[in-house]
């Protein structure tokens, strides 16, 4: 199995000799900053994950790290701005206004836009998620600048400029996109993929309140009423502590169902490989990898999954990897802690019996929350 490669450091006659002076106008632009994404209520920790990183970039830059919460006055804003101190930021931007209540894109964007016009940050950063990416391409097309999106690695090179990582080729590559000639340097990064920072307790800091020239009147879209998706709850893969994931090893739907038993049996999410979404046995919201979720659980059972390069990227961030396989030179042995060599098929009903004997229904709900 092809290993991707890391990208190199650019050599002096490479992107060095092509790259331009930042134009004088963009010389101001400083700061990293964070787009706290909140919903109804919600703030995603895709948003505290980011901050995370963006911390680390600050500190490089020696610049300070802001978040930037949109929204309507009230509770859900002053919780996501005083959390946003708890998760090192060391001022927050706030743009509190009725406009901003639900997310429309036309608002958001004009918002964001405005306050990067406004306050200049030299680098910005949003989730990979449905609300994230929309807004992201939204706000990189009216500022003219560049987007890295679905980055898998952030950092800042010898210059100061943001090099932003991403697989590319089908995963079999990755490579390292810059936006030299433009501010701000814009990433969106997927739920999961970066590490959740330490939340440290701290009285809410410097606080930059922005009064928001937009009406709305200026915005062509309204919301008439909210009907929320039946199924969005119907997969946590991202955030569960136990995932159980099934692969074309189990050769049928029928034999997939023994993935949902243990998974049951354990309080577990379950998950797939790309080709049992492809072939319908399961749906997509399932899948686990490069085109589908990113999971850092503490525990993956991986039964019949080969662990090809573009599933290994969703999931080398979880701490113990199980892998059943009756190839013991598949390649999901090179980077499993635990390598079963079995038929799965005959494996897995046995595993979930022992652990309907080991676990009482308190201890599964322990295990899985
Ligand atoms: C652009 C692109 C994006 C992609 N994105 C994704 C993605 O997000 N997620 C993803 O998973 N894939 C993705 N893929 C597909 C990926 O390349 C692989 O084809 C896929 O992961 C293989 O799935 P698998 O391991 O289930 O099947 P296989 O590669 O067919 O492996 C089956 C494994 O089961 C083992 N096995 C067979 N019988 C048994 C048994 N009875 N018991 C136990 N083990 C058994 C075999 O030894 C083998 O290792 C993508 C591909 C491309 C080109």
């Amino acid at each position: 199995m092809s290993e991707p490669k890391k990208p190199q450091a650019p050599a002096a006659g490479g992107r060095a000799s092509t790259k331009k002076e930042l134009p004088e106008h963009f010389k101001a632009y400083k700061h990293v900053w964070v787009f706290i994404e909140q919903e109804r209520g919600q703030v995603h920790p895709v948003s505290w994950e980011l901050m995370g990183e963006g911390r680390k970039l600050a500190d490089k830059l020696k610049v300070e790290l802001a978040a930037v919460v949109l929204g309507a006055e009230g509770e859900t804003v002053r919780g996501a701005v005083a959390e946003a101190f708890c998760y090192g930021a060391d001022l927050v931007y706030v743009a509190a206004d009725p406009v901003l209540a639900d997310y429309r894109n036309e608002a958001y964007t004009a918002a964001m836009t405005e306050l990067v016009n406004t306050y200049k940050p030299e680098i910005l950063l949003l989730g990979a998620t449905t609300l994230g990416r929309d807004l992201a391409g939204a706000v990189a097309t009216t500022l003219l600048t560049g987007l890295t999106a679905d980055s898998t690695e952030l950092d800042v090179d010898a210059d100061g400029s943001l090099a932003a990582t991403r697989p590319t080729f089908g995963g079999s590559l990755l490579c390292t996109i810059y936006t030299l000639n433009y501010r701000p340097q814009m990433a969106t990064v997927r739920p999961r993929v970066m590490a959740m920072p330490e939340r440290v307790e701290k009285p809410v800091g410097r606080v930059v309140e922005h009064k928001l020239s937009l009406q709305e009147a200026d915005i062509v879209t309204k919301i008439l009423s909210f009907l929320p998706d039946r199924d969005s709850s119907k997969s946590n893969l991202a955030y569960a502590d136990v995932v159980v994931a099934g692969g074309m090893g189990l050769g049928s739907p029928e034999n997939f169902q023994l993935v949902r038993q243990l998974a049951a049996a354990m309080g577990a999410e379950f998950g797939c490989s790309r080709p049992l979404v492809q072939k319908g046995w399961v749906t997509s919201d399932r899948q686990i990898g490069q085109t589908g979720k990113t999971i850092r659980p503490r525990l993956y059972i991986a039964a019949g999954i080969s662990g090809a390069i573009q599933h290994r990227v969703g999931v080398e961030g979880a701490d113990l990897i199980v892998a059943i396989n009756t190839d013991k030179n598949a390649p999901i042995m090179d980077f499993a802690h635990v390598g079963i060599v079995t038929d799965a098929i005959r494996f897995l009903p046995m595993l979930t019996e022992a652990f309907k004997r080991r676990l009482s229904p308190h201890s599964r709900d322990k295990l899985a929350s």
